[in-house]
């Protein structure tokens, strides 16, 4: 079906859930034919500054709201070519981007020189509140969008014939009362915790679904520069790093915030416990030379509890059964149907590109079976591959934290080679030659596939040869990185925790 004939015959749609998922449909569904009613069980953004919002907006619907959140370039290019002017708004409300570049090892910034395709590699900085709120205001402005805020989605309603199941509507709870809001597409935008799988298993549908452990939990806290300071400079130390018994990631946002995410094994039973008191979380940053400076006393000032978040897993559901779709004229998007560990930052990513996958699958296919088929063809030919990356290094993480805990243990040799290829292979080579940290940030950004960059011959040429040159080479050219911080037990030692 193309634009014009949806035109004649547009569909209304029903989305449960306003979180990054739902306003990437209000985005690609805004300025269309197709009437769309978004509900959310929480309350809308309050007017005000970008500060009267992370400070007050209550999102008990999207627990990770407070988390760090950085934005990918999948997401800011997305952003950037199809909505210019919702960029625009980012940055009036303090929002910024981080060029590939600005990204670059200390020894291949002088040497840059800009290529096409190097403004997909911009990071957004903005705190998750800023950029939903801006998005949320942007996408109002479209007549066909309407929210319903406070408004809790408590069931699906089906029609059973012959020949199949179709989504009709949803029970929704608003003001005390259930009502029955009826739609042509129904769409499940309900984030992790969704009930839809629930709800449809109840009624015989075969759901499948793809479990994986993150094997971590996440603790944030955020923090603001005092005045006159300035952020610290970012060739110190990488602002993200993983330690085995630990791993760190500082998120710069808008209007002077940053935030710093601590992110521990589940099986660092003290670490875990002990984190949540504020001095602890403050000495692991101090020992964390990526930290270290933008927790100092005279450059910053906390302004925020410490979050915490378990619960952690990849997730990769669908509703087809023997590549057929069961149910007609609904649709999972986001976190309701792919989850990945939060340390990698793709899940808003994936969220708004799996939005504007169905926009283009319900543009161009009419039939509701082809329908369900051909945007799970394309949500796995667009993210799966970034999923299964994902899911393998989540192991390795998980096998290294537990063997972190065993000084005595020695690796075996295939896991020592391919350690050894890393650090001294594709380390250094990222460090140092513009076009492998050109292919791993395409990839790390999800424009390109995850691991392809590596099989490429003339990339793996080259860090084959980075690889080969001795070490003390490439220390003399700045292709480590600064050593992150102190052993597992150095570490705990410090902070007075039992080992
Ligand atoms: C700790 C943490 C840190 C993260 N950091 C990053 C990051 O740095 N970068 C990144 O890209 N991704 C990150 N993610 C992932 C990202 O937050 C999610 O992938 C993204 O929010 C998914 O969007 P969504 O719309 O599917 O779900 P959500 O954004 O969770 O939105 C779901 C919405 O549905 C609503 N809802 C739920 N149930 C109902 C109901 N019954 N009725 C009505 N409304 C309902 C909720 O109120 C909510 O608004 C992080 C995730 C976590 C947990």
């Amino acid at each position: 079906m193309t634009d014009a004939s949806h035109r004649d015959h547009p569909e209304s749609i029903l989305v449960s859930g306003c979180g990054i998922a739902g306003l990437g449909l209000a985005l690609a569904f805004g300025g269309s034919a197709h009437p769309v009613t978004i509900l959310d069980r929480d309350p809308p953004p309050p007017d005000g500054s970008p500060e009267d919002v992370f400070a007050t907006w209550e999102r008990r619907g999207a627990t990770q709201l407070r988390h760090s959140h950085v934005f990918l370039g999948r997401l800011t290019t997305l952003i950037r070519t199809r909505y210019p002017a919702l960029m625009d708004e980012l940055f009036r409300e303090g929002a910024r981007v981080l060029c590939f570049k600005d990204g670059l090892s200390p020894a291949l910034k002088p040497v840059y020189t800009p290529a096409p395709g190097d403004e997909d590699l911009q990071i957004l900085f903005s705190r998750r509140t800023t950029l939903e709120s801006v998005i949320r205001r942007f996408v109002t402005r479209f007549d066909n969008i309407r929210f319903v805020t406070d408004a809790g989605v408590r069931g699906l309603v089906l029609q059973r014939d012959a020949s199949a199941i179709r989504a009709t509507g949803l029970n929704v709870e608003m003001d005390g009362q259930t009502q029955t809001l009826s739609a042509d597409i129904v769409v499940d935008a309900s984030g992790r915790n969704t009930n839809f799988p629930d709800w449809l298993r109840a009624e015989g549908v075969e759901v499948s679904e793809e479990h994986s452990p993150a094997g971590i939990l996440y603790f944030t806290r955020h923090y603001r520069l005092r005045d006159g300071m300035e952020e610290p400079p970012r060739d110190l130390a990488p602002l993200g790093g993983d330690l085995g018994y630990i791993k760190y990631a500082v998120f710069p946002a808008d209007n002077r915030h940053f935030s710093i995410t601590l992110a521990t094994p589940d099986i660092e039973t003290n670490l875990r416990t002990a984190i949540m008191r504020p001095e602890i979380f403050q000495g692991l940053c101090e020992n964390l030379i990526g930290c270290k400076a933008w927790v100092a006393d005279e450059i910053s000032v906390p302004v925020s509890a410490i979050y915490a978040m378990g619960n952690l897993e990849s997730l990769w559901r669908s509703y087809l059964r023997g590549g057929e779709a069961q149910v007609l004229n609904f649709f999972a998007v986001g976190d309701a149907a792919v989850r990945t560990n939060p340390l990698y930052g793709r899940g808003c990513s994936t969220g708004m590109v799996h939005a504007h996958l169905l926009k283009t699958v319900l543009d161009e296919i009419h039939d509701p079976r082809q329908r369900a088929i051909v945007l799970e063809q394309r949500t796995h030919a667009a993210l799966r591959p970034f999923y299964d990356a994902m899911v393998h290094q989540d192991r390795a993480a998980i096998r290294r934290a537990r063997y972190e805990r065993n000084p005595q243990h020695r690796p075996r040799l295939r896991a020592r080679v391919t350690q050894n290829f890393v650090e001294n292979g594709i380390g250094p080579a990222t460090r140092g030659n513009m076009d492998v940290a050109r292919a791993f940030s395409r990839a790390f950004h999800m424009i390109d596939d995850p691991s392809g960059w590596l099989k490429r011959p003339d990339t793996l040429m080259t860090i084959l040869s980075y690889w080969a040159r001795p070490k003390a080479w490439k220390q003399a050219n700045g292709l480590y990185p600064p050593v992150l911080g102190p052993s597992r037990q150095e570490m705990l030692s410090k902070l007075g925790l039992p080992a």
